[in-house]
């Protein structure tokens, strides 16, 4: 790797785990002790009847939770599920054994839908990043393609998901009191707690030392941001009682999996020496309040991990000589810098990318309202078709087939999708994808090219595109080669950074999510009926709100 390289590498994995840290650092939530109260009105009175608490595991592969909790070095969760007696069900538990995300496999999107309910082309949430062309906006919030971690501490400082989200939230519709600690989703939530100052300073000097690298689950940063987590949620109980609801977030496992070599196993390690230990110091504090045996447990990621080669041959990043960036430059576009902000003399692009791993989105103007240098465009119009649109899908193909007009992109595409572009402020259409000539539907497609690799893609990309927000998606997307089917030395990623694992894509391994219902000395076939009844053994993740209001015999 060149310096630059290494110094850019160095600036990104910062970004990357300030995800919830530097936020934090500024945040109003930290000079009042790390808690907030969210609601205006008093807090409603605790709820005789059930209450239930939801991991919200960052980034959490299934197999190796699951290998976690039969290892033995997992005691929390595996006394609170029970024996195993196969194809999901324990003594006390239930864990859907094909859960799946939603797509793209990433984190803003995918927490959005969960505690929503409802797809990103329902609640205007598609990814970690994404462009608003109603008021030509770059939206960042876990930054991808950019370096600016300014949205981030947003979803902290200013409820920028909350903001964004056009749908109500499971605590709105819950109505009960509820706490959730450091989730980017807490509109509506009684109470929302951050990491503590001090604990902060302890990370920052980790981070310093380059201990974030090490091999040591429970000496990384990302440890110490989780232990965080369940810290300030323990002293909101003890200042406040037991809620009817909790949301526990742990942004650590996702954060270690990624720079950790040998991800999928290092999770595994990460699981058992952190979040067991943070798990069971939960429950404990249930315990002790004589709470544990009337809640429900709720384990569930947003997303799953795919290996990936650390490296910049693997990257498709943001340059102007080898990039996507530069494919859609080619095409006679004047491309929107990769960057949260821009000067107003860079402000008359007409085409912007959004990055999410393995998946990336393309945003086009229609060139005709910008033809001259330095002039806006309307991004209120939709794309020309012909003009603009099949422009850049043609440049797209033909790189990804042949290597022209970008080398570096040849066989790096699994498929590339488009659809006619929507009137604005009408619904945007459903994803198509093309073959080089034609638009052709994924339903079509999928008879003559059958990809179990890519479960449920149909009813996943619809969710994702078709709908009032389904515009925010993009005008092409693109899914980079990314399954554990093919060796690890083909698979490509969008990003500014290098990594040792990445999500974002529609294949299984990282579509793949655990979603289990425990309930402590409670039946396991009574978990699996309850559970069962939204997606059989394959519910979306976003049957987690159905599933809560159920519990709370809100449905
Ligand atoms: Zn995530």
């Amino acid at each position: 790797m060149t310096m630059s390289g290494r110094i850019f590498r160095a600036v990104a994995i910062i970004a990357i785990v300030s995800l919830s840290v530097s936020c934090t650092l500024i945040s109003e939530t930290l000079k009042t002790g790390g808690e907030q109260r969210l609601m205006k009105s008093a807090p409603p009175p605790k709820k005789q009847g059930p209450h239930v608490i939801v991991f919200a595991l960052d980034g959490a592969v299934p197999a190796g939770l699951m290998e976690a909790v039969h290892s033995g070095h997992a005691p929390n969760m595996a006394s609170l599920l029970g024996k195993d007696e196969g194809n999901g069900l324990f003594a006390h538990a239930y864990a859907a054994p094909h859960a799946l995300s939603m797509l793209p496999s990433s984190t803003i999107a995918d927490w959005s839908s969960v505690f929503t309910g409802e797809g990103p082309a329902r609640n205007g949430v598609p990814g970690d990043e994404w462009f608003e062309r109603e008021t030509a906006t770059f939206r960042a919030p876990v930054p991808v393609s950019v370096l600016d971690i300014e949205d981030n501490t947003k979803t902290v400082t200013d409820d920028l998901v909350g903001k964004e989200l056009k749908v109500r939230t499971l605590y709105e519709m819950l109505g009960v009191r509820t706490y959730v600690s450091m989730q980017q989703v807490h509109r509506g939530a009684t109470y929302y707690t951050t990491v503590s100052p001090s604990s902060f300073g302890d990370l920052l000097s980790s981070l310093i030392k380059g201990t974030l690298r090490g091999d040591e689950p429970e000496k990384s940063l990302s440890g110490a941001i989780d232990r965080g987590s369940a810290d300030k949620l323990i002293q909101t109980i003890e200042d406040h009682g037991i809620p009817d609801l909790q949301v526990i977030y742990f942004p650590g496992i996702d954060i270690f999996t990624h720079v950790t070599p040998d991800p999928l196993a290092s999770q595994i390690r990460y699981l058992e020496h952190v979040t067991d230990g943070v798990v069971g110091e939960v429950l404990d504090e249930y315990r002790k309040k004589g709470a544990l045996e009337n809640t429900y447990v709720i384990f569930i990621s947003d997303h799953s991990h795919i290996p990936t080669l650390d490296d910049e041959q693997h990257q498709l990043g943001t340059d102007d000589e080898q990039s996507p960036f530069a494919v859609v430059a080619k095409a006679r576009f004047r491309v929107r810098k990769a960057s949260l902000l821009l000067d107003d003399t860079d402000k008359d692009y007409q085409a912007v990318l959004a990055y999410q791993g393995f998946m990336a989105y393309v945003y086009l103007a229609d060139r005709s309202t910008c033809s001259h240098d330095g002039q806006r465009c309307d991004w209120k119009k939709p794309p020309r078709f012909e003009e603009d649109v099949v422009r850049v899908l043609r440049a797209f193909y033909r790189s990804n087939r042949v290597g022209r007009p970008i080398r570096k992109l040849k066989g790096t595409l699994d498929l590339i999708f488009a659809r006619q572009p929507a009137a604005a402020g009408k619904a945007a259409l459903p994803y198509e994808v093309f073959d080089g000539q034609n638009l052709i539907s994924i339903h079509d497609y999928l008879i003559d090219h059958p990809r179990p690799d890519l479960p449920d893609l149909e009813e996943r990309m619809e969710s994702l595109s078709e709908g009032p927000y389904g515009n925010r998606a993009g005008d092409i997307l693109l899914l980079a080669r990314a399954c554990m089917n093919i060796p690890i030395q083909q698979r490509y990623y969008f990003a500014a950074a290098t990594h040792y694992s990445w999500h974002g894509s529609a294949c299984d391994q990282d579509s793949h999510i655990p979603f289990i219902l425990a309930q402590q000395g409670g039946s396991g076939e009574q978990m699996r009926s309850i559970l069962r009844k939204f997606g059989g053994d394959q519910p979306s993740e976003k049957a987690l709100t159905p599933l809560v209001r159920t519990l709370f015999n809100k449905e």
